[in-house]
């Protein structure tokens, strides 16, 4: 039995000591080209090997990502587990980016750094929280952490999800209908939705129109669910007044996309939430746990909903 890592060798080592402390039975393996193909019976990845269909005995193919996008889900033989990453170093960054995000987009962020270039003291008006209505996209482990933080600040608070939920606190909408209802009343609008078939282009133009006069959007999901043409439309016709974007498609962008440039947009490189490897090889090591006594590793993926 053989746990096969296949990912960056500083992070490896910190997997190999997690794992020899606490599975000291488990051999761990980074070289795939030594490893006999039949002992492996857990594999942490990026992307999937293209040769899997060696691994007979493969029982969990871990990502290294807090995504499964990435993955091509039909390669990987059924009887597989899929099992993306459910860590509380990720949580915890994305809560501090989404915060960041929000509070830049509510203060003015944009256009203070527009004045400091030009050198001009002026003070903009300034809507308070409790006016400014905060929606989110995705109520899942990555959502609701991010609405637990903005919670603070007094902002109402709504998410959308693929199923009807109930949080404390959150005017919470699904299905169609329920998109609607949360794009007409988010002045600050959160995408953190997985990548699927469905939510593959979900922002574009005719859904940003639903967005109130003058919303903003801070984009973290991943860049395939955002029309980027309709993002610079709604914002240079002053329709939107602003975006925080982690995620675009493609990444990097190309040297001469607007978004690199554009006055009202805050563009980071996908570095909103990354992997923390002691916290990450934690949680796989408490996965394997729980697998080998016979419990569903927390984050198991549902094939046929993609997530
Ligand atoms: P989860 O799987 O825990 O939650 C996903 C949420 O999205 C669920 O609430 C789900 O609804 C909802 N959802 C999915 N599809 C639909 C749909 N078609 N309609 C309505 N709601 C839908 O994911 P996480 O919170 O862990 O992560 C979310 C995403 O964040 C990741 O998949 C990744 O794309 C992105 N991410 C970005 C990072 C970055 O650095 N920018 C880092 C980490 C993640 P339901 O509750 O009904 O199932």
């Amino acid at each position: 039995m053989t746990f096969l890592f296949n990912s960056d060798a500083r992070r490896g080592e910190i997997f190999r000591q997690a794992l020899a402390d606490e599975l000291p039975d488990l051999p761990f393996a980074m070289d795939a080209s030594k490893v006999d193909p039949d002992a492996v019976r857990y594999l942490i990845t990026w992307t999937v090997p293209e040769d899997i269909a060696r691994y007979r005995n493969l029982e969990i193919l871990f990502s290294i990502g807090a995504g499964v996008d990435q993955f091509h889900i039909d390669t990987v033989p059924q009887t597989v587990k899929v099992v993306r990453m459910v860590d509380e170093g990720i949580i915890r960054m994305m809560q501090e980016y989404i915060c960041l995000g929000v509070l830049a987009l509510h203060r003015n962020l944009p256009a203070y750094l527009k004045q400091q270039r030009q050198q001009l003291w002026k003070a903009l008006p300034q809507r308070q929280a409790e006016d400014c209505r905060i929606g989110v996209l995705g109520l899942g482990m990555l959502g609701v952490a991010a609405l637990e933080r903005l919670r603070t600040f007094g902002f109402p608070l709504a998410g959308w999800s693929r199923s009807p939920r109930e949080i404390d606190g959150v005017t919470c909408h699904h299905g169609d209908d329920g998109l609607k209802a949360i794009l007409s009343t988010s002045d600050i609008l959160i995408c953190l939705l997985p990548l699927t078939d469905e939510t593959t282009g979900l922002l574009n133009a005719q859904r940003l129109s639903l967005l109130p006069d003058g919303a903003a959007l801070v984009h973290a999901g991943r860049g395939r669910q955002l029309d980027h043409g309709a993002l610079l439309d709604a914002l240079d016709k002053g329709r939107l007044s602003g975006a925080v974007v982690d995620v675009t498609d493609p990444e990097p962008l190309p040297e001469d996309h607007p978004f690199w440039t554009h006055p009202k947009i805050l563009l980071t490189p996908h570095i909103a939430s990354v992997t923390q490897p002691h916290s990450a090889a934690r949680t796989v090591v408490e996965n394997i746990k729980r697998h080998e006594s016979g419990l569903q590793p927390l984050g198991l993926v549902d094939r046929r909903r993609g997530y």
